[in-house]
């Protein structure tokens, strides 16, 4: 024996509490009809047997082994109309629809198996031959009850209908005020599949709504089968719309559950069949090639819909009109009933059986029953708790949101603005530093290589001085008639810089032009001066009446101090003195502090600059002393000296 899909818990317990949870299984029960009275006049034996309520089992002819299959609910060919009525649940579903659920019920399986009858009971007799309400299926039924229930609630409620039917994959209105037409099946993102330009009719009492069925049914393809006299061609598909105008007025499901406008839609299938066991031809083999195939894209669906890996990724509802139309009932938001239906006799059980297969793998089919929003709509218990903690968690947020926005909006208003010009302010500033330190550094690079240049000149001053010095004390103790002056043998480039070292004759040549001068004023003295210096040398004033560049300033008040320096000048000063040393000078330092009247900095390579210059001090007061001394005495009187003991320590 074998048990395929069973659901736990009691049948009707199941059936009565609607949408569970956010994943709801499609609820199936099993409807085995009657044995036709011409099974049971040719003696057939019914295969199938009820266990229970909710069990069926099948026993093959030939004594092959029970199959059994576990539903929703059970029921034999002894129920009655009323039986599969209240068993199906479908009260709850009319309930679950007021409050604005989707729901369908559909039902499934062979030709003949009982489909239409379960739904809208046995054929009409006749022309406005109405169906006897003993006889009556799950929609009269159904619109009987909601008639009641919409009179009892005493609130305005609006009821529409469309009933249409695919046949051979074309939608066709049966309600249309012509003759139906093919109307095509749309797609949006909120209605989902739809059929554009299908009539829905509003109606406003029970009788009206009877009609629309009748007319409906009286439209609907139907053919004359080896299986079913009035054999159901299409599948036909009747939808209530059920709107609610005011929440506030809603008819309660529970205590205190005003409940919302929703959609009742009821499917009957055409049966499956095998086209060469039913021996149809033509139009009938080609209505049943339709009907199986859009049977075999719902089952493709269906087991697409089982496989949890795949659920999630695309389903090919598109893959017939039948199965974008119930799309929403198989995988949406819908609560779904199946009600399979399936003929007891021998003959039919290969189908009875693939009936079975099919109806036990659908129930394992989940939806995520889902009510339109509304804000009086009650949402199941667990449902209701997670909104509350997403509602909690909102607040939350919402609440950490507006801090950090006052925060915000407290720095944007005065702060932001302040901290904003603040910051333009000081990039302002320090392009404008930068740009000065740049004009200041290329100035102070200028006075560099002119000091360098100058620093050249009077080192070489200094040792051509000494050099003469040397040559003159040398010159002046030697016997006989004096030799030509050493200083006239070399060259000495910036003669005409020099005042005149010794009382000889040749000392008043220019060295450079031999032009005899006259208390040294050369007429090319500047032009001999620049060629040795450069145009910018500063040859232009005697050396005794330029202050040595890199001294220590004197005190501002100091009679010594030919100019007051200002800050900028002792700040240029020093950071030449420091490019001199090649130490660097961080370029975006902010200026010195004024310094103390008396203290100097400390230069490194200032002193040796200093030195030069009062070396060269030194040497020109010895060498005047030493003419002077050398015009009063003969000069072999005179002591030999050496210059370094005459000239200052470098
Ligand atoms: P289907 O729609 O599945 O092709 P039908 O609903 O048309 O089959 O039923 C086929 C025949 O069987 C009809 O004549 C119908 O009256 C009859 N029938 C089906 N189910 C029952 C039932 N439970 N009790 C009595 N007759 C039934
Ligand atoms: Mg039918």
């Amino acid at each position: 024996m074998e048990e395929r899909g069973s659901p736990d818990g009691d049948p009707a317990r199941s059936l009565e509490q609607g949408p569970e949870g956010p994943e709801t299984p499609i609820q199936v029960v099993l409807r085995v009809r009657p044995m036709s009275a011409a099974e049971l006049r040719r003696g057939e034996q019914s295969v199938l047997h009820c266990s229970g309520t909710r069990t069926l089992q099948v026993s093959p002819p030939g004594g092959g082994p029970d199959v059994a299959f576990r539903f929703a609910a059970v029921l034999d060919g002894a129920r009655t109309q009323e039986d599969v009525f209240r068993a199906c649940g479908v009260r709850r579903l009319g309930e679950l629809a007021l409050r604005g659920f989707s729901c369908t019920i559909f039902t499934f399986g062979q030709t003949g198996s009982g489909k239409t009858y379960t739904l809208t009971g046995p054929p009409p007799q006749g022309e406005g031959v109405p169906v006897p309400p003993s006889l009556a299926g799950i929609m009269q039924r159904t619109f009987s009850w909601l008639f009641d229930r919409v009179q009892h609630l005493g609130a305005p409620v609006t009821l529409r209908a469309s009933y249409l039917e695919i046949y051979n994959e074309q939608v066709r209105d049966l309600l249309s005020l012509g003759s139906p037409r093919p109307l095509p099946v749309r797609w949006n993102k909120t209605r989902g599949f739809y059929v554009e330009q299908l009539r829905v009719v509003e109606f406003g009492s029970l009788e009206a709504l009877m009609e629309l069925l009748q007319l409906g049914l009286s439209r609907r393809r139907s053919s004359a089968h080896t299986l079913n006299q009035a054999s159901s061609r299409s599948h036909a598909l009747l939808t209530l719309y059920i709107d609610c105008k005011t929440a506030q007025k809603m008819p309660p499901v529970g205590p205190g559950e005003p409940p919302v406008g929703g959609k009742l839609c009821f499917v009957d299938l055409a049966g499956s069949e095998k086209v060469a066991a039913t021996g149809s031809r033509g139009d009938l083999m080609l209505e049943a090639n339709s009907i199986n195939r859009s049977l075999l894209a719902l089952g493709h669906c269906i087991s697409l819909l089982l496989d949890p890996q795949r659920k999630q990724s695309h389903i090919p509802f598109r893959d017939s009109k039948l199965t974008k139309l119930l799309a929403d009932s198989l995988g949406g938001r819908g609560v779904t009933l199946m009600v399979a239906c399936v003929s007891p006799s021998a003959q039919c059980l290969p189908e009875t059986l693939s009936t079975l297969r099919y109806a036990s793998r659908a129930q394992r089919v989940t939806t995520r029953p889902q009510a339109p929003k509304s804000p009086v709509a009650k949402q199941p218990q667990h449902l209701e708790t997670d909104m509350l903690q997403l509602q909690e968690e909102n607040h939350r947020l919402q609440f950490q949101l507006d801090q950090m926005e006052r925060k915000a909006s407290g720095l944007s208003g005065t702060q932001m603005a302040w901290a904003q010009r603040n910051l333009y302010g000081m990039l302002q500033e320090f392009m404008l530093e930068n740009e000065r330190l740049r004009k200041e550094k290329s100035q102070l690079q200028s006075s560099r290589d002119l000091a360098q240049n100058e620093q050249r000149v009077l080192a070489q001053q200094v040792h051509e001085l000494e050099r003469r010095l040397s040559a003159c004390h040398h010159h002046q103790q030697g016997p006989g008639p004096a030799p030509p002056c050493p200083c006239l043998m070399a060259p000495a480039p910036s003669c005409h810089a020099l005042p005149p070292l010794c009382s000889c004759p040749w000392r008043h040549l220019c060295p450079l032009c031999r032009a005899p001068l006259a208390h040294w004023a050369c007429p090319w003295r500047e032009r001999h001066l620049q060629q040795v210096l450069g145009p910018e040398a500063p040859g232009s004033r005697p050396l005794s009446a330029r202050p040595p560049p890199w001294a220590p300033p004197c005190s501002p008040g100091s009679a010594k101090c030919p100019r007051e320096r200002s800050h900028s000048d002792w700040t240029q000063t020093r950071v030449l003195a420091e490019m001199l040393t090649e130490e660097e000078v961080v370029p975006s330092a902010p200026p010195l502090p004024a310094e103390a009247p008396n203290t100097s900095p400390v230069l490194k390579g200032g002193a040796g600059v200093q030195n030069l210059a009062q070396r060269l001090e030194a040497l020109r007061e010895q060498i005047g002393s030493s003419l002077r001394r050398g015009r009063s005495q003969p000069p072999h009187s005179e002591g030999a000296r050496s210059p370094g003991q005459v000239l200052p320590p470098c």
